[in-house]
């Protein structure tokens, strides 16, 4: 249990009062950060949070932490983190849920820790393979694109490529500043089961493979949730300590936006086949690109036929394997798909949902493999001939000598382990299903495409058997993860409930639990209003009423304000009810869809008087201090949608080991969600602004009392809608 490469100074030797001293002459007056920083104010609850950090990693344990708005808890984990590294040389992984947090720990926080700290403190970000820009497909691309073998290939685009990679510092497509698509992209990314390792020529340049030698090298190495548990997919398979993942071996997890650890877990625990991803793949191997073949096999052909590397004789069954095996094989791949697919859109259609639909063995589920039998089994026989001719072709490719050869026979085993793929997950999805995880069918995006899912149902156990158990310490923390200042949802949910025995890992005893208040003072920022008369969500006149208080709220506020919808259908008909009102008084309405999200915001943030209408997106991850954002309107009580297979089947299974879901799921979530909006609004001590709850529930429902009692303590103001605007607006004078 160690993190095998790296020098240990001396993981016995700290004590926790001497790592707890440490941390205090960091945050405490006069000490490290109030020496840089004009003005520092010590903050007890930063300190706490900091100390229990400390507790959680010298002790060994796992700790669940809320820390309010305005804690300053990227610190408060920084620094124990960092000292800990430093006096035990143990590696820590840092996972947040978004990239704009991740970019604010490596841009912000971590430079200035390491202005401060009188340590050597080396910290990495890494993201996952596709991230990076592969250079040995790349140079591929280049090579054959003078040939016309990539001719289907944007050539703006790829000398925009090399000139890019002239100047770029990673090689990361967060770097790319020119128009690129994606299609492209995927066609020079690196990928795991395309590289060629240390067969590579460009292996000591790779991009990728520097990233990664950086963070092997590193005290802590910045992720996300999704790389981390993609990471630990993989980690199921190989084993934990496998350094054949993107990660290298650590023991010490901070995850900080924990309360979205269930749903990436679930996503990364569970897999999915769909139509488009299907397409894609079949389309690497060939597609029409702008009236052109692309892919690689006319690559391969091209080659065959004019390349050097291979014998005439060779290269003459090459190109028969692949006129007369491969290529039809392809295209009865691409006819059974589309059947398939196209069989479970209807399936899916005739149930009228616009959402997703269970499978079969849920109740009602659709039993694809009696429903589309037939398309069922063509497809995966299909995908079975696709993957022999493949087999086969690469087979007589053997013994082709050159770089492109190399790469082509890459591509083309890195095509034919996907098909395979491809072909367990349906099998897996309709012959076997396992009892502890959920199947469902949905359409996605603009164009409404199929695709097929299966996720564990509780993540608990494998989060303690994956994860956990392999783990001497880990702190989950976010501003929301109590519910009516209680952990035991978290708890339970993310499998921290149930105590190990075994004591060498960080289910040994009981997790540290910590509240931390929020240091603003919110009865004097925030005016809460809740409006007893616009009745309850889906009664009577709720929409009408609804889009008439929003918009007398907003002219009100003056606009600056978020409205914070749950269902998009809710949010387009009051967005058009409000807009031309608004517009009569000079504010900006700005609609969630109309434009990119981080557009969106920009205009919000630049425009202090504009409203911005928005869903679940902007319920969380927003940071729009001052004056802009004074006021923000949630429309509804975030409930989950209960039929949701994933949800559906929660509900199922809480209800057979007799407890009551919605006490134990449903509201706690819609709890976090909640907290989730309304910690929008005051980001900073100078903040001051007003929260309007338009839904009744609240205080005509017994739970709503759980929603009031796990946000701050405000000024409020209660009664019919008209009553409450003079409140509204005299709270915002000034603001
Ligand atoms: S080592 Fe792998 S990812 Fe890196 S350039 Fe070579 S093939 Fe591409």
């Amino acid at each position: 249990m160690h993190n095998g490469d790296r020098k240990k100074p001396g993981a016995e030797g700290i004590t926790l009062r001497e790592l707890e001293s440490s941390v205090e002459a960091i945050f405490r007056p006069g000490g490290a950060i109030s020496q840089k920083l004009d003005g520092y104010e010590e903050r007890p609850g930063q300190m706490l949070m900091a100390k229990t950090i400390a507790k959680a990693l010298q002790r060994g344990k796992a700790a669940l932490i809320e820390a309010g708005t305005g804690t300053g808890k990227s610190l408060a984990y920084l620094v124990p983190a960092s000292l800990w590294t430093a006096y035990t040389g143990e590696r820590l992984i840092v996972s947040t849920n978004t990239i704009n947090l991740q970019e604010q720990l490596i841009n912000k926080d971590v430079p200035f820790l390491q202005s401060i700290l009188d340590v050597d403190l080396k910290v990495a970000v890494i993201k996952g393979w596709s991230n990076y820009l592969c250079l040995y497909r790349f140079q591929a691309l280049g090579q054959h694109g003078q040939t016309s073998l990539w001719s289907g290939m944007e050539e703006d685009e790829l000398t925009a490529l090399a000139e890019w990679l002239t100047r770029c510092k990673t090689g990361s497509s967060s770097e790319v500043d020119f128009p690129l698509s994606q299609e492209t992209w995927w066609e020079v990314c690196a990928e795991s089961d395309v590289c060629l390792r240390s067969r590579c020529p460009y292996i000591k340049e790779c991009f990728y493979f520097e990233e990664r030698r950086q963070a092997f090298a590193a005290d802590i190495i910045i992720v996300n949730h999704h790389l981390l548990f993609a990471d630990l997919a993989v980690r199921q398979v190989l084993g934990f300590d496998s350094k054949r993942s993107v990660l290298p071996p650590y023991r010490y997890v901070i995850l900080d936006e924990a309360h979205h650890v269930e749903d990436v877990a679930t996503e990364h625990f569970g897999f999915g086949v769909s139509k488009v991803g299907v397409s894609r793949l079949l389309g690497r191997l060939q597609r029409t690109r702008r009236g052109k073949a692309a892919g690689l096999l006319p690559q391969v052909q091209a080659l065959l036929e004019t390349g050097p590397g291979m014998p005439p004789a060779r290269a003459r069954a090459a190109l028969w394997e692949l006129g007369d095996e491969v290529i039809p094989a392809l295209q009865r791949s691409l006819t059974t798909s589309s059947r398939f697919f196209d069989g479970a859109a209807a399936l899916i259609r005739e149930r009228e949902s616009d959402r997703a639909v269970p499978l079969w063995p849920a109740p009602g589920g659709i039993h694809l493999q009696d429903a589309l039998a037939e398309e069922r089994q063509a497809f995966i026989g299909s995908l079975e001939g696709l993957g022999r001719g493949l087999a086969s072709l690469k087979d007589r490719l053997s013994t082709a000598e050159g770089e492109s050869w190399d790469l082509f026979k890459a591509e083309l085993g890195a095509v034919e382990s996907r098909l395979s793929q491809i072909q367990l997950a349906l099998e897996f999805m309709s012959e076997k299903p396992h009892l502890d995880y959920v199947y469902w069918a949905e359409l996605t995006g603009k164009r409404s495409e199929p695709s097929l899912h299966a996720a564990p149902i509780d993540v608990a156990d494998v989060l303690r058997q994956g994860v956990y158990r392999h783990l001497k310490a880990v702190v989950l923390t976010s501003a929301t993860l109590a519910i009516d200042k209680s952990f035991g949802y978290i708890r339970r949910r993310l499998g921290l409930d149930e105590i190990d025995i075994a004591q060498d890992h960080c289910l040994g005893q009981p997790p540290i639990e910590e509240l931390i208040a929020s240091p603003f003072d919110y009865r004097e920022q925030v005016l809460l209003c809740v409006p007893t008369d616009v009745g309850e969500p889906r009664h009577g006149r709720y929409g009408d009423d609804l889009a008439d208080y929003i918009k007398d709220v907003l002219l009100a506020a003056s606009g600056r304000a978020f409205v914070l919808f749950t269902a998009y259908r809710l949010l387009r008909e009051v967005y058009q009810y409000c807009q031309a009102s608004l517009a009569e008084v000079g504010i900006r309405a700005l609609c969630q869809g109309t434009a990119p999200r981080s557009l969106l915001l920009e205009q919000f943030r630049s425009d202090t008087s504009s409203v911005l209408f928005g869903t679940s997106s902007f319920w969380e991850g927003v940071d729009v201090p001052g004056e802009a954002l004074s006021c923000v309107i949630l429309t509804k009580l975030p409930f989950q949608v209960p039929d949701h297979p994933v949800v559906a089947s929660r509900i199922r299974r809480l209800e057979e080991a007799g407890q009551n879901p919605f006490v134990e799921y449903l509201l706690p979530q819609a709890v976090i969600r909640f907290k989730q909006g309304f910690g929008r609004l005051i980001r900073r001590t100078s903040d001051h602004g007003v929260i309007v709850v338009c839904d009744s529930r609240l205080l005509g429902r017994s739970y709503g009392a759980a929603f009031l009692r796990s946000i701050p303590e405000c000024s409020t103001v209660i009664g019919p809608r008209r009553d409450t605007l003079p409140s509204i607006a005299s709270w915002l004078v000034g603001s």
